[in-house]
């Protein structure tokens, strides 16, 4: 899988991707994460990607051509499956979403600034648009590395144990039970006895119904 993504802020999502997880997908040759500067592709001898807003008002908006001229220069070079804006009145990321976006082979994420992209942008070259939550950030850049995460620990391959993606929460909508690891007691505060009995079909079962409990508890949405 490859992932381009536009930015005028590269250098927010080095970090991100250099460690952990994400880094071990690209060395494993499993995803190719590639960082595009919008300056660079900027014709202005001031290199400039933003302008004010026609109609007035405080902000200003990312213009059309360089993101258009490095969109164009990519869609050239390979067919993309999405071309994605990450901006808040998008599609909320849910976990269905990355488990479709995890399938794909070709996907451009565009990170907006300011008060967002020339409405012009979105409407020619975007295929979805996607919302990390009811909240607004300064750019794009967080988003862009959340939707990237979500997706890429997805695909076969990436995590050591393959399972371990499948009983995460919102798989099977449903939250994750609680977990637990040695000492078998702590301040007085014991594991679960089901656990330590090695019998895997009770611990299954235990496993299950706490995670329904919790998801009533905490999304009975999920449930329904
Ligand atoms: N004027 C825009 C609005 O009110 O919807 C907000 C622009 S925001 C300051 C700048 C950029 O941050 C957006 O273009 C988008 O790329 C990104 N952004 C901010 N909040 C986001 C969110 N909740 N989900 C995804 N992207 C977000």
């Amino acid at each position: 899988m490859r992932i381009d993504i536009l930015t005028i802020l590269p250098q927010l999502l080095e970090g991100p991707f250099s460690d952990s997880i994400m880094k071990r997908a690209q060395d494993k040759g499993l995803v190719e994460i590639h960082l595009h500067n919008i300056r660079d592709y900027s014709t202005n001898k001031h290199k400039n990607v933003d302008d004010y807003q026609y109609g007035g008002g405080a902000g200003m908006v990312m213009s059309c051509e360089p993101i258009a001229a490095l969109i164009d220069k990519l869609q050239g070079e390979r067919k993309y499956d999405e071309i994605i804006y990450m901006t808040p009145d998008g599609e909320l990321l849910e976990q269905d979403m990355s488990n479709t976006l995890c399938l794909q082979e070709n996907i451009l994420i565009l990170c907006g600034h300011y008060k967002g992209v020339d409405e012009r942008i979105r409407q020619m070259y975007i295929t979805k648009e996607v919302s990390i939550g009811s909240y607004v950030l300064s750019g794009g850049e967080l988003a862009a590395a959340v939707l990237t995460d979500s997706i890429v620990r997805l695909i076969p391959g990436v995590l050591n144990d393959e399972t371990s993606a499948l009983t995460d929460s919102f798989q099977d909508n449903l939250l994750s039970p609680p977990v637990y690891t040695r000492p078998p007691e702590f301040k007085g505060m014991k594991v679960p006895d089901v656990l330590l009995s090695g019998d895997f079909k009770k611990i299954e079962a235990w496993r299950e119904k706490e995670a329904y409990q919790r998801t009533k508890d905490r999304r009975p949405d999920l449930l329904q």
